[in-house]
């Protein structure tokens, strides 16, 4: 039997950062209230929102894909130990290499950072009509909102990357997003028509 607070213990001693409480919070609610049923994640970690996403209810299928070897082993056996394998289709790949055909009511961004503009312009392509697509982690821990007092070069790379892709976001005529102050920053993407 899979338990939640052990892959939340796991995570914490393992430094993974899976999604924030309130922000998972914030997407299963979406979920529910949308009717999602059809699920792509962007970066699985040790599948736990995955876990989450599917056990809403038996009909919500997730493919979600995962580019580290280890962290794809540990949700492979986590979504045994719950039974979701029916539900939870994994995909051991990087995500810009990796062709996916599917259509999706709901596109998960939660990978890495610094490539979060090409996810979105490559994974666009698999929204339904009425998609959306959910990015976590704008917030960056806090760190987006002073850039400057960042010493790291490559820390502050990244928050840079992570602002583009706001601007991106605020600029696109494509989509309309929402950002929410929920967890580490939400943002969700609607197509415009
Ligand atoms: N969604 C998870 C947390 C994901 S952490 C949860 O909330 O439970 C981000 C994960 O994305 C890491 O495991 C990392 O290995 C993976 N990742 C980063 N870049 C990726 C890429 N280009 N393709 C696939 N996975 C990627
Ligand atoms: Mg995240």
């Amino acid at each position: 039997m899979g338990s939640l607070i052990e892959l939340e213990k796991y995570a914490k001693e393992n430094n993974v950062p899976i999604i924030m409480q309130d922000g998972l919070e914030f997407i299963i609610n979406y979920i529910k209230e949308h009717n999602i049923k059809n699920i792509l994640e962007i970066g699985s970690a040790i599948g736990y929102s995955a876990i989450n996403m599917a056990l809403i209810n038996a009909n919500i299928k997730v493919t979600t894909i995962e580019r580290n070897e280890n962290m794809y082993a540990e949700a492979r056996k986590n979504i045994r130990k719950f039974n979701l394998e029916k539900q939870i289709t994994l995909v051991l790949k990087d995500a810009l290499e990796v062709n996916i055909t599917g259509k999706y009511d709901l596109i998960f961004i939660d990978a890495a950072k610094a490539q979060y503009i090409k996810f979105f312009e490559k994974f666009k392509n698999n929204l339904t009509k009425d998609g959306v697509i959910i990015t976590d982690n704008l917030n960056f821990h806090g760190l987006t909102k002073n850039p400057e007092e960042i010493q790291s070069k490559n820390l502050k790379a990244l928050v840079t990357k992570i602002n583009n892709y706001k601007e991106f976001l605020k600029e696109n005529k494509e989509f309309k997003t929402e950002f929410y102050q929920i967890g580490d920053g939400i943002s969700v993407s609607k197509m415009v028509h």
